[in-house]
């Protein structure tokens, strides 16, 4: 334990929290919380309410409830790994609580006859319903409190419990009046102090807040700020000039064509001519390509690192993981290789030889194209002359990132690709420097995918469903839950979804890709999913954006009353790319809430992206407005750029004056919200 006398600063090291040792100080970092400010603007995802005592006996699975009993037996099962299983009773039923280790100081607290309070989510055991883990008091001892206010939950790592969140937030919120108040001046008297904001969203209340509220409005307001002068201020007064001038002369995407087996659509030839008319230019491009999922942006990639390559520049595509980037590879190989290209691969999980030879292949310019990952943006990495940086699908694109760009000596030019729906007045204010294109149109031919909303007791008719697609030659995706808690929870329902399957289904080869295979076995089960050697993709949401199987007409989503709009929208625009009248088929969990409901109507009846976002936006109710993910080229904590549109506004004013009077001000701004993201650039 560190010494807790020394005094507490908002610039101090996370280490100086009671309660963070050096392990500890690791992990935080990994997730950017290097100081104690860090750790006031690590806001809740959403808040629990656990005031009400849940009987046992009414509990269903998957249900976050607060419990008391009585402990009537614990269990110490050895095996490969200790598990102790603790059987917890109340007069209504019986709850079984799962352990994967019990410290002794623990193990002389769970006693059979002891009272025991505890707070978790349920799930379906072998025995019976179960608790893995859960927060838990002793009842039957004077120090026991029972809640009385809801409880904030922090978005955390392996390691790191939502009672240790609350221990180091409520210590850091003791300094949270010493935080300078940069917009104070600024702002008019009707808005409330930052300190406010802070404790509004972090103190336990009876009520959840809501983002109408002042407190939060001025958190988010200077949220957008610092994004907004982030991208400002990256902006030197150099880069204004010296990107390479490539004027097209068509050659190659004339013959490019030639072999394209259809015809652009008129929205991707606008597209493609934009960004001609920007690469063609001296000041370097900075174009955000918008496209709905499955509207054809990987064609404009094409087109446009066709014009550079013609012009002996080099072209560098970065994808977000290492699937994504491996398809787009098999893309470009497939598509540029007849016309004389050589088009390189380059990611974190690539041999010694492997990465060797494409680095020297890109320093002598014998490779044109790079396709990767972050992985293309280290130190090592040397163009011989880069000349476009593509993105695709990046749904943290950072200042980071165009940092490291522009360290690569050149200033290339840049365009980003997303599906994410942003209005255009939002996209010009937030990403100050980014030129928008829009691809407003689907490629003909498209029938739009069938969607139903399928209770999950009615798995056997839909196993019927899949034997006649299969029978049809056609593919599945079978996607499982996201369970933000737990990654080991999730990977053990994708794996028991697995098993169901293959026991379903005893001839059909399966298979299961999730975020815990190595990259090489992750390229491996996706290329034979592509191959149609396997016939069902099992998959965690690892395949969420970008994945392009066209013989897959067939998704099934489980749990989706749990998912986002936006992920749901996402996943579902991974069928409908080939000719087959495609359906997506929503599995729920009954009883459906109301609002769940209402969620699941919404992608049964709309398929545009943008129409889907709005909703998404009503139906949100209280608490769930905080940490819904946002699929958008920024991440936001407290913002919302569709629901705060109207902040925007300000953000002109202040961030000139700003500049003007107080430039540290600015960077103490940008560390506060958008921290030390550089080091992300590892992740590869
Ligand atoms: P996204 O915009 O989601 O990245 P893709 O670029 O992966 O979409 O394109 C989706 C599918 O549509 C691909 O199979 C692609 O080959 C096909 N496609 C793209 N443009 C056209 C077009 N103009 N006509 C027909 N099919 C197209
Ligand atoms: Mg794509």
């Amino acid at each position: 334990m560190p010494a807790s006398s020394a005094p507490l600063y908002l610039q101090s090291s996370v280490s100086a929290l009671r309660g963070v040792g050096p392990a500890l100080v690791q992990r935080l970092q990994r997730m950017d919380i290097w100081r104690v400010q860090d750790v006031l603007f690590h806001l809740p995802s959403r808040y629990q309410d656990r005031r009400h005592l849940l009987p046992i006996g009414t509990l269903l699975p998957e249900q976050e409830a607060a419990v008391l009993g009585e402990i009537t037996q614990v269990e110490h099962l050895r095996g490969r790994r200790d598990q102790w299983l603790v059987t917890l009773s109340d007069g209504t039923g019986q709850l079984y609580i799962r352990l994967f280790h019990m410290l002794a100081p623990m193990r002389a607290q769970w006693q059979e006859g002891r009272r025991l309070w505890c707070f978790g989510e349920t799930r379906a055991g072998y025995q019976g319903l179960e608790m893995v883990h859960p927060e838990w008091q002793m009842a039957d001892q004077p120090q026991f409190e029972a809640p009385t206010h809801l409880t904030p939950f922090y978005p955390s790592t392996q390691g790191i419990t939502q009672a240790q969140w609350r221990r180091w937030v409520a210590q850091a919120l003791t300094l949270v009046d010493q935080l300078p108040d940069y917009l104070a001046k600024y702002l008019g008297p009707a808005w409330p102090p930052l300190g406010e904001g802070l404790r509004l969203l972090h103190e336990s209340a009876e009520e959840v807040p809501t983002p109408a509220h002042p407190a939060w409005q001025r958190l988010a307001l200077e949220e957008l700020l610092a994004n907004h002068l982030a991208i400002r201020s990256a902006r030197t007064a150099g880069d204004e000039t010296g990107a390479p001038v490539i004027k097209a002369s068509g050659s190659l995407w004339t013959a490019f064509l030639k072999q394209l087996p259809f015809a652009l659509t008129a929205a991707q030839q606008r597209v493609i001519a934009e960004i001609n008319q920007n690469m063609a230019q001296a000041r370097p491009m900075r174009r955000l390509l918008q496209g709905d999922v499955g509207s054809g942006k990987t064609l404009v990639a094409a087109a446009a690192a066709l014009t550079a390559v013609e012009q002996n520049y080099q072209v560098a595509l970065m994808a977000p993981t290492e699937i994504l980037a491996e398809q787009l590879y098999d893309r470009f190989v497939e598509w540029l290789t007849p016309l004389g290209i050589q088009v390189g691969f380059l990611v974190g999980g690539l041999g010694q030889k492997a990465r060797r030879e494409v680095l020297e292949n890109l320093h002598n310019q014998r490779i044109q194209i790079v396709v990767g990952t972050q992985a293309l943006f280290q130190d090592e990495v040397k163009f011989a002359g880069l000349g476009l940086v593509i993105i695709d699908e990046q749904h943290r694109f950072g200042v980071d990132q165009r940092r490291q760009l522009l360290e690569k000596g050149t200033i290339p030019h840049l365009l980003v690709m997303t599906a994410t729906p942003i209005p255009r007045t939002l996209a010009m204010t937030v990403h100050a420097d980014l030129d928008l294109s829009i691809i407003d149109a689907l490629p003909p031919g498209r029938s739009p995918v069938e969607t139903l909303v399928v209770a999950d007791t009615r798995r056997a008719e839909l196993m019927t469903r899949m034997q006649h697609r299969l029978a049809e030659g056609d593919q599945i995706y079978w996607v499982c839950p996201l369970i933000e808690e737990s990654e080991i929870l999730a990977l053990q329902a994708a794996e028991t979804s697995y098993a169901d399957l293959q026991a379903a289904l005893p001839e059909v080869p399966i298979a299961l890709v999730h975020g815990r295979l190595p990259a090489a076995e992750k390229a491996r089960v996706m290329a034979d999913f592509k191959a149609g050697k396997t016939r069902i993709l099992v998959a965690t949401t690892v395949i969420e954006v970008g994945v392009d199987v066209p013989n897959a007409s067939l998704m099934v989503i489980e749990h989706a009353e749990r998912m986002g709009l936006a992920q749901l929208h996402q996943l579902r625009g991974r069928v409908g790319r080939g000719q087959r009248q495609s359906s997506c088929i929503l599995l729920y969990h009954p009883p459906l809430g109301g609002k769940a409901r209402a969620r699941l109507q919404v992608m049964r009846d709309s398929r545009d992206g943008f129409v889907i976002a709005r909703k998404d936006l009503e139906l949100r109710g209280p608490g769930e407005y905080l940490g819904t993910r946002q699929t958008g080229l920024l991440q936001m904590r407290v913002a919302d750029m569709m629901r705060d549109e109207a902040l925007l506004a300000e953000l002109p004013r202040l961030a000139t004056q700003l500049l003007h009077e107080n430039p540290e001000a600015v960077q103490a701004l940008i560390q506060r919200w958008l921290g030390n993201r550089l080091d992300y650039s590892q992740v590869g």
